[in-house]
């Protein structure tokens, strides 16, 4: 139906909500962005979420990155340190694991995280608000006043006097008209997975078989030794098992194996799926990868089962409750983060925050991933939350100023929860003193992070 167009009717629509900082999208940038604007005293704060329950992509089994720099210091700190302190005091997370491969590595229980997530918001008092979806915004001029959201309950409007878009896909800059880009220079993004865990895997055995014998179970830059003890960790490699299994006619997407430790000692996550060129925006093409990736797994799990030692008798446990989307949209901001301020280690005087996580790509095109190490860590500057021309927005999280190789660093968990910390309290502060969320004075917001806890760099 490509050229046919019907005409929708303007019609009057209630007003649900009226607040001074609205975050769109519950995942580990709006968890903290509603979180930090709360803490600004007076502020009242509200979080949609179109899913029904809160944590993004922290539910998907996945290890949070990004907490530990290369000289093994931590360089996120404030809340979303906090967030991981109180999850281990409840035995849902690991300490931070030092990595040759991919730096830092901290285990998460997803539902101990929902719970959380829920325990804070309530705590801040933020008003959560699931199930909708932000499907445009409500314009004064170039300035965002709002959003208009859909539910069984049908459209309703939110007004606000700062919008945090994190969303991951940049769905409000994008209604709001910002200038965006996706994917790389092709317009290509990095592919989709859909993550799945495995249990009764026999982990010592595995871990032996890695550490005694390397020439056989290749694993990619990292020692096989470095795995032998019962700790965190992520297996990038058995390229050999992959051609063995593809010679025998298994159908792999990827050309290396790739899973990581559960919370349970017997739980291993897979991340192997893989589906090339899906804009995960357009929900055909979402479907269709989702469908993709459900087949995918099938053939994997019998690769694991037939190819991998330890995983013999292990079975099928959960599946992650949506596909992962990598890579969508990303705005345009007052500054684009670029890969060499990464290998830079560039400073900013504008800085809200510090990453250390290198660019990590999975090819747009093709199976294989290629990392790319940051030599210390880098500043995060705030011009790279403020989009261009549109006024009363902040956007943190995958979706933030910065190029197709920049966004492979700065977007995984732990950046994203410092990004959202940071777009929430200037959000905040923008409500307060009246100002757009471009023309706050940062030495203020670099103070109210520090207050809180934020590391950057003497
Ligand atoms: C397969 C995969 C593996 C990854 N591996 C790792 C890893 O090992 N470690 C790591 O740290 N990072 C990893 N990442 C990256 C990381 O998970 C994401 O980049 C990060 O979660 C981005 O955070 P976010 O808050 O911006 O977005 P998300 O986590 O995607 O959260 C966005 C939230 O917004 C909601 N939302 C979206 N649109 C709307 C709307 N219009 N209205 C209302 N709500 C909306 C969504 O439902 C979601 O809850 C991986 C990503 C993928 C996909």
């Amino acid at each position: 139906m490509e050229n046919k167009f019907i005409e929708e009717p303007a019609r009057r629509i209630p007003v649900r909500d009226e607040v001074d900082v609205l975050v769109v999208g519950g995942g580990p940038a709006g968890l903290m962005a509603a979180q930090s604007a709360a803490l600004v005293e007076g502020t009242k704060v509200m979080l949609i979420e179109n899913r029904g329950s809160l944590g993004g992509n922290m539910t998907q089994g996945l290890p949070l990155l990004g907490f530990l720099g290369r000289k093994g210091n931590e360089v996120i700190k404030g809340l979303p340190l906090r967030f991981v302190e109180r999850l281990r005091e409840r035995g849902q997370a690991t300490h931070h694991r030092a990595c040759p491969l991919h730096v830092s590595l901290t285990m998460i229980d997803p539902e101990g995280t929902k719970r959380l997530a829920w325990e804070i918001m309530e705590e801040c008092g933020v008003k959560v608000l699931m199930y909708v979806m932000c499907v445009d915004v409500i314009m004064n001029g170039s300035r965002v006043a709002g959003v208009i959201i859909e539910s069984k309950k049908g459209r309703e409007a939110i007004l606000a006097k700062t919008v945090v878009d994190c969303t991951g896909d940049g769905d409000v800059a994008f209604r709001a008209g910002a200038e965006m880009k996706y994917g790389n220079d092709d317009g290509i993004a990095q592919p989709p997975t859909l993550m799945f865990s495995m249990r009764g895997v026999d982990s010592r055995k595995l871990r032996d078989a890695v550490a005694d014998h390397p020439d056989i179970y290749d694993i990619d830059f990292i020692p096989g030794e470095f795995f032998r003890s019962d700790d965190n960790c992520t297996m990038v490699g058995f390229r050999n098992q992959i051609k063995q299994a593809r010679a025998a006619g298994y159908k792999l997407p990827v050309e290396r194996t790739i899973f990581m430790t559960g919370m349970a000692g017997d739980e291993w996550w897979v991340n192997m799926s893989r589906v090339n060129g899906i804009d995960a925006t357009d929900p055909e093409q979402y479907t269709r990868g989702e469908e993709i990736c459900i087949r995918q797994n099938a053939e994997i799990v019998r690769y694991l089962k037939a190819y991998i030692p330890g995983f013999e008798n292990a079975w099928l446990d959960r599946v992650a409750p949506f596909m992962g989307i990598r890579e969508t949209r990303r705005i345009v901001g007052e500054y684009v983060l670029t890969e060499q301020d990464i290998f830079d280690c560039a400073r900013f005087d504008d800085a809200i925050g510090v990453a250390a996580y290198p660019v990590d790509l999975h090819h747009p095109v093709g199976g294989d991933c290629t990392l790319m190490w940051c030599p210390d860590c880098y500043d995060i500057p705030y011009r790279s939350l403020v989009p261009l021309k549109i006024d009363g927005l902040l956007c943190a999280g995958r979706n933030i100023s910065a190029t197709h190789l920049a966004l492979a660093s700065v977007r995984v968990m732990a950046p994203a929860m410092c990004l959202g910390e940071a777009a929430g309290k200037a959000a905040a502060l923008s409500a307060k003193q009246g100002c757009e969320p471009r023309k706050l004075d940062i030495k203020l917001l670099q103070q109210a992070l520090k207050d809180e806890g934020v590391y950057f760099r003497p």
